[in-house]
């Protein structure tokens, strides 16, 4: 186990600073999606923290995640960062699989271009992210510590940090901050969506299921990483 992981739990306020306190800015960014990541965006701006944001831009969102992050851009005062992936190969996949090969072969493909390709660009130049897992969103991210090495990104040239500040938080103390501290969030959590990705892999979810069941639905729980976070499933199938 890397000894990062038997830390004790800390505030993700301590956290945060801590993090943004080891790595200079342009080595250090909040990778930004959902709701936990506009709470660390939150907290980082009521320290008084700068920091640097990213967001993936698959070109599938939901209309509505687009007038979020564009609400979140401007109420923070924010130069959001939007990753996109390569034209050619989106194009490519598209001309020969069309738009929803997912349904059909998986999710993996479409999202190692959409997504893994242009993060990786990024990670590339960070020594540090910060995201906004928590160990109750799914079977496979029960074991993410507050701070850990990046099996999936680092390299053997280049070690790479991810952050997890919420790793201990609730989805019930999550929604707790939004409301009591006022920060802005994606319309479509009012309308029974709770983990939010791409328009045509994310479902709204009844209220006993799993938060995470609405996203690819059609596949096991045990798969439900898009390759940000792979070494989550790495371990579970360990
Ligand atoms: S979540 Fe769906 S649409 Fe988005 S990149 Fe992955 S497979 Fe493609």
């Amino acid at each position: 186990m890397d000894p990062r992981q038997a830390t004790v739990n800390h505030t993700p306020q301590q956290v945060l600073k801590d993090a943004l306190s080891r790595y200079e800015q342009g080595k250090i960014a909040i990778s930004f999606s959902g709701a936990e990541d506009v709470v660390l965006l939150d907290m980082a701006n009521q320290m008084g923290l700068a920091v640097d944001v990213f967001c993936l831009d698959t070109g599938r969102l939901h209309a509505q995640t687009y007038r979020f992050l564009e609400t979140v851009r401007q109420h923070y005062n924010l130069d959001l960062e939007l990753l996109m992936p390569q034209p050619e190969a989106v194009s490519e996949l598209v001309r020969h699989k069309g738009l929803y090969s997912f349904y059909e072969d998986g999710h993996s493909e479409c999202c190692a271009i959409r997504k893994i390709e242009p993060l990786r660009r990024k990670l590339d130049t960070l020594d540090a992210w910060i995201t906004g897992q928590r160990r109750d969103q799914s079977v496979t991210r029960t074991n993410v510590p507050q701070e850990q090495e990046d099996q999936a990104f680092s390299t053997d040239e280049h070690t790479l940090i991810k952050f997890n500040p919420l790793a201990d938080w609730s989805s019930a103390d999550v929604w707790s901050y939004i409301r009591t501290q006022g920060v802005p969030y994606n319309e479509l959590h009012d309308s029974g969506f709770v983990s939010i990705g791409c328009e045509p892999c994310t479902r709204a979810i009844a209220p006993h299921e799993h938060e995470r069941a609405g996203r690819w639905w059609w596949e096991e729980s045990t798969q439900k990483e898009c390759g940000l976070h792979a070494q989550n499933v790495i371990k579970i199938v360990d």
